[in-house]
């Protein structure tokens, strides 16, 4: 007789075969992934360098939602030396996917366990303070490993960071200490995608006062960083040995007045089935609240993602989509997990037709930016915001 566990074990084999056929059958909504347009950009960018200068990919919050995994090896593998995240978690997800590049942690980690599992995955991290540094070196110091640290100076940003000033001391400082190995002295911009360079100059300055009082010590870190996307793309004297670089590789500009610089292509579409299509006639209200009345006999499409999947519900009545290679309105407010388009101009749209919320199809384009602009934020927080529910499917 199969015992009961066997029995679970079977049914819990089968539910997760089928599980696995619904995400690769596209079932209701995904989120697409062009690994080729991924690969063109890291490549763009890293021919945009000087030879020298490394590249690092920054595929924090999964890889700014594209799946950091995949996005990972595919970025080391056209041309990015090395990963930064932002978690700890993250980087361990990074290491047991078998990757084994150099990976930079930009958040800060303090917790004695945390500093553990940084120095078992052989990831670097970013070292904030001298209080922070002693930590480290004491927790360290009793399991007996080192690591490679990278300095962070605060020359405007005021997130995390010891003031430019103090870059002497706290270098110096961590050089006394025998587990920590500095790797780098890096900085971050707070407005390197503003048309007005004035503060990003003014960040560069700062940051470049303490390299020299650094160097006036004797203290020569072997790599220096300081450039995000916009960075890396406005201005050649911001890259150092090395440049951070996330937004771009996804294929997304950081600003309007970046675009002439190099070609990028954006890596993530968007796409759901339409479920239901049906006729309502003038004067009929659309969806929770009727923030829609119909003004003549409409065709609507009803479609499978909402707000749950990361459609922001601010977008209602706002968004537009492609179908069958044509633009359409949605209409009304957008619910958890459907939403609703006027399909009025169109002929013989049945459920199971495909609709495309962010890409490309013939002239058509939707991005993230589009969003983002009428939304009144930014595309890297679009890119984020696309949840887990939809599966992403890499091409
Ligand atoms: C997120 C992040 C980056 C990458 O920024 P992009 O604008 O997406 O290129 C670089 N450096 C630090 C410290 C970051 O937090």
């Amino acid at each position: 007789m199969v015992s009961w566990q066997a029995q679970q074990q079977q049914t819990n084999l089968e539910s997760n075969l089928d599980v696995l056929s619904v995400l690769v059958n596209r079932q209701r909504a995904w989120v697409e992934i062009d690994l080729t347009a991924l690969a063109g950009n890291v490549s763009a960018i890293k021919s945009f360098l000087a030879p020298q200068t490394r590249l690092m990919a920054v595929v924090k919050a999964d890889a700014y939602g594209h799946g950091a995994v995949t996005v990972a090896r595919t970025a080391l593998a056209h041309g990015a030396d090395c990963l930064a995240i932002a978690t700890l978690a993250e980087g361990v997800e990074l290491r047991q996917a078998g990757i084994n590049a150099p990976i930079l942690i930009l958040g800060a980690i303090n917790a004695v366990e945390d500093i553990k599992a940084v120095a078992v995955w052989s990831l670097e991290p970013t070292i904030c303070n001298i209080d922070q540094a002693l930590v480290f070196n004491r927790t360290l110091a009793t399991v007996g490993k080192s690591l490679k640290v990278h300095l962070k100076l605060d020359t405007g940003m005021s997130r995390l960071g010891t003031n430019w000033q103090q870059a002497v001391s706290f270098a110096q400082s961590v050089n006394t200490l025998s587990q920590l190995k500095i790797a780098s002295i890096y900085s971050h911009f707070s407005t390197a995608d503003e048309l007005d360079p004035s503060i990003m100059n003014l960040q560069h300055q700062r940051f470049n006062y303490a390299l020299t009082q650094l160097k006036n010590v004797g203290i020569v870190p072997p790599q220096i960083h300081l450039a995000n996307s916009a960075a890396t793309l406005s201005d050649r004297s911001c890259h150092y040995d090395l440049v951070r670089v996330g937004l771009a590789i996804y294929g997304l500009y950081p600003a309007t007045h970046l675009q002439q610089t190099i070609p990028l292509k954006p890596v993530l579409q968007v796409k759901a089935k339409i479920t239901q299509v049906k006729t309502i006639p003038p004067g009929e209200g659309v969806s929770y609240g009727r923030k829609f009345v119909t003004h003549q006999e409409t065709k609507v499409a009803v479609v499978g993602i909402g707000y749950a999947d990361g459609i922001p519900r601010n977008l209602s009545n706002q968004l537009k989509a492609i179908v069958r290679g044509q633009l359409v309105s949605q209409i009304g407010s957008i619910t958890m997990d459907q939403l609703m388009l006027d399909i009025t101009n169109m002929n013989d749209i049945e459920p199971g037709e495909i609709v495309t919320l962010i890409g490309q199809q013939n002239n058509l384009k939707i991005t993230a930016e589009d969003w983002a602009d009428k939304l009144n934020t930014i595309s890297w927080e679009i890119l984020c915001g696309f949840k887990h529910r939809l599966p992403r499917i890499f091409n």
